[in-house]
C-alpha cells in the first residue's frame, strides 16, 4: 500500500499505527507470530551487537515481528522515536533503572510511587551501590535541593499511584537538564491519551501496558519509549542481556486493546466524572481526589498538563477504611475488589497509610505529613472501568451507606 506522509490523529494511529496487510498474505490484522527462531538466508553472527535496523529476525529474545509492531504503535502514540517492550511494567522499569545507573550515581526518585517501583529504588538499587534520594517531586524547592553532581535520573510517575499526586513534567525536565540528568515518566495512569511527557521535556516514558493500554485485564505487559539511540543501548543490554521480553502472545492482545485506547480513555474520563462527582456529594465520604475536579489540590497542573484526566479515583471515607473495605469486599457487586487499573471492569481497593509506610514509601517527618495531606489513614484507590456509572454510583451507594 502507498502511504502519504500526512500526520495523522492519535485514534488513527492506535488503529494502524505499526500495523499493515501481511505482505504474504493479505491479512489485515497483525499476525501472531510465536516463532522463537527464523529460518535464515544466509549464516549470520552470533552477537547481537552485530543487530542493525534492517537485520532479518534471527531470535525472538532480539526481536519478534509482533512485539515490533507494538513498539511501533507505542512510539507514534506517545511522539517517540522508538519503543521497546518488556515482559512487564516492573520489568521495564528495573531495565530503564539499571541500564542507566552505575555504582556512584545517584538518582532521584518520587516518594510516592506504584509500590513495586517504590521497593526496587529502596531496596534493590542501593545494594548495587547506586544513590537514592525519594522526594516529593511535586515540590520543585525539594528537587533542586535533592539534586548533586553524580544525580544521573530524576524518576517521576504522575498522576502517582496511589494519592494521584500530580508531578510538573516541564519544570522538572528543565531541573534535570541543568543539572545534567535525565527525566524518567512513569506515565502508566496518564497513559499517551492524557500526557506526552517526551513532548514535554522527558527524556523516557515507562508504561504498565498492563493497564490502561492493554486495557482488559488480560496481558502484562511493560515498555519504555525515548530517543531510538537511548533505546538501541536499553535494547543491547536490558532486552537481550536481562532477558525480560514480552511475550509475543501478549503483544497481540495489547495491540489489539491499543487500538481502542482513545475510545477507551474518553469513556473512563467521562464515567469517572460522574462517579468523583457522586462521591464527592457523599455523606460516608470525607474527600475525593480526582485531577478533573477543581477541589484537585493541584488541578491547575492537572489542566495544563493532562488531555484527559484518566478514570483513576481516590478517595477518603468517613470512619473506619478497613472495615468499609472488607464491607466492599463482600457486598460490592458490578466493581471488583482487587488490585491493579485500567481495565473495562471498575477495581477498587483500600491502600492503608500505614500499611504502605511500612510495605513501600517509609516516609517520615515533612514527606509523610504532605502524604497525609493527600490520603489520611488511607485511601480506597478506585479505577473507574467502561460500565454504566450510574450503575458504578449505586454499587458504591449500597455499601458506602451500609444497606
Ligand atoms: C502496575 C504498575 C506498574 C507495574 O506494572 P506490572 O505490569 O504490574 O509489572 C508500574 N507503574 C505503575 C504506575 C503501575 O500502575
Amino acid at each position: 500500500m502507498k502511504k502519504s506522509n500526512r500526520e495523522t490523529g492519535l485514534r488513527t494511529k492506535a488503529v494502524h499505527a505499526g500495523e499493515g496487510p501481511d505482505p504474504a498474505t493479505g491479512a489485515s490484522a497483525p499476525n501472531l507470530v510465536m516463532s522463537t527462531t527464523y529460518v535464515l538466508d544466509q549464516p549470520l553472527g552470533f552477537s547481537a551487537h552485530d543487530l542493525g535496523e534492517d537485520s532479518p529476525f534471527i531470535y525472538t529474545r532480539w526481536g519478534n515481528p509482533t512485539v515490533r509492531q507494538l513498539e511501533q504503535k507505542l512510539a507514534a502514540l506517545e511522539g517517540a522515536e522508538a519503543g521497546l517492550c518488556f515482559g512487564s511494567g516492573m520489568a521495564a522499569s528495573a531495565a530503564l533503572l539499571l541500564g542507566l545507573l552505575n555504582a556512584g550515581d545517584h538518582l532521584v526518585a518520587s516518594d510516592t510511587t506504584y509500590a513495586g517501583t517504590a521497593e526496587l529504588v529502596r531496596q534493590s538499587l542501593p545494594r548495587l551501590g547506586i544513590e537514592v534520594t525519594p522526594v516529593d517531586t511535586s515540590d520543585l524547592g525539594a528537587v533542586k535541593r535533592a539534586l548533586r553532581p553524580n544525580t544521573r535520573l530524576i524518576w517521576i510517575e504522575t498522576p502517582a499511584n496511589p494519592i494521584l499526586r500530580l508531578s510538573d513534567i516541564p519544570a522538572l525536565g528543565g531541573l534535570a537538564k541543568q543539572a545534567g540528568a535525565k527525566l524518567a515518566v512513569d506515565s502508566t495512569f496518564a497513559t499517551p491519551l492524557a500526557t506526552r511527557p517526551l513532548e514535554l521535556g522527558a527524556d523516557f516514558v515507562v508504561h504498565a501496558l498492563t493497564k490502561y493500554i492493554g486495557g482488559h485485564g488480560d496481558a502484562v505487559g511493560g515498555a519504555v519509549l525515548g530517543r531510538a539511540a537511548d533505546l538501541r543501548a536499553l535494547s543491547l543490554e536490558a532486552i537481550i542481556h536481562y532477558g525480560g521480553i514480552l511475550s509475543p502472545f501478549n503483544a497481540w492482545l495489547i495491540l489489539r486493546g491499543a487500538a481502542t485506547l482513545p475510545l477507551r480513555m474518553a469513556a473512563h474520563e467521562a464515567g469517572a466524572f460522574v462517579v468523583a462527582r457522586f462521591l464527592e456529594a457523599h455523606p460516608r465520604v470525607a474527600s475525593v481526589l480526582y485531577p478533573g475536579l477543581p477541589s484537585h489540590p493541584q488541578h491547575e497542573l492537572a489542566e495544563r498538563q493532562m488531555g484527559n484526566f484518566s478514570g483513576m479515583i481516590a478517595f477518603q471515607s468517613k470512619g473506619d477504611g478497613p472495615a468499609l473495605a472488607a464491607r466492599m469486599a463482600e457486598g460490592l457487586e458490578i466493581i471488583h475488589y482487587a488490585v491493579s487499573l485500567g481495565h473495562h471492569r471498575s477495581l477498587i481497593c483500600w491502600i492503608g497509610t500505614e500499611d504502605v509506610m511500612a510495605s513501600s514509601f517509609a516516609l517520615t517527618g515533612a514527606q509523610l505529613e504532605a502524604y497525609r495531606a493527600f490520603a489520611g489513614h488511607g485511601v480506597f484507590r478506585l479505577s473507574v472501568g467502561l460500565e454504566d456509572p450510574e450503575d458504578l454510583c449505586g454499587d458504591l451507594d449500597r455499601v458506602l451507606s451500609g444497606a
